[in-house]
C-alpha cells in the first residue's frame, strides 16, 4: 500500500490520468482509491431519511492503485516515496527526488 487516506495523489494512467486530489478511501482489498473529485460517477439513489428525495448524484468512484501516485508539491511531480528513518522519531515517508516530507492531511 503505498498511499493512505489524506495523502495527496496524481492519477498516472487510466481515463483520469493528470488529475490531483486527496485520497478519501483506500479500499485495501480491492487494490483501489477514492480520490477527490478524480472519476467522478453517477450514482441512482433511492431516498433515505439522510437524502429524501433521492435521485441521481455525482459521487466520486474508484481508481485502481497502481494508477496513483503520491504527489510531491515541491517537484510538482508524481513520486514514489521512501522511508528515512531518524533516530528516536517515526519513520516518515520523504519524496525519492527531493527529499521533501509526505504528509497525510
Ligand atoms: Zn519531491
Amino acid at each position: 500500500m503505498h498511499v493512505r487516506k489524506g495523502d495527496t495523489v496524481v492519477v498516472i494512467a487510466g481515463k483520469e490520468k493528470g488529475k490531483r486530489g486527496r485520497v478519501l478511501r483506500v479500499l485495501t482489498d480491492k487494490e483501489r482509491v477514492v480520490v477527490e473529485r478524480v472519476n467522478m460517477v453517477k450514482r441512482h439513489t433511492k431516498p433515505t431519511q439522510a437524502n429524501p428525495r433521492g435521485g441521481i448524484l455525482d459521487k466520486e468512484g474508484t481508481v485502481a492503485l497502481s494508477n496513483v501516485a503520491l504527489w510531491c508539491g515541491k517537484c510538482g511531480k508524481g513520486r514514489r516515496a521512501k522511508a528515512e528513518l531518524r533516530q528516536g522519531q517515526k519513520k516518515r515517508r520523504v519524496c525519492v527526488n527531493c527529499g521533501s516530507l509526505f504528509e497525510s492531511a
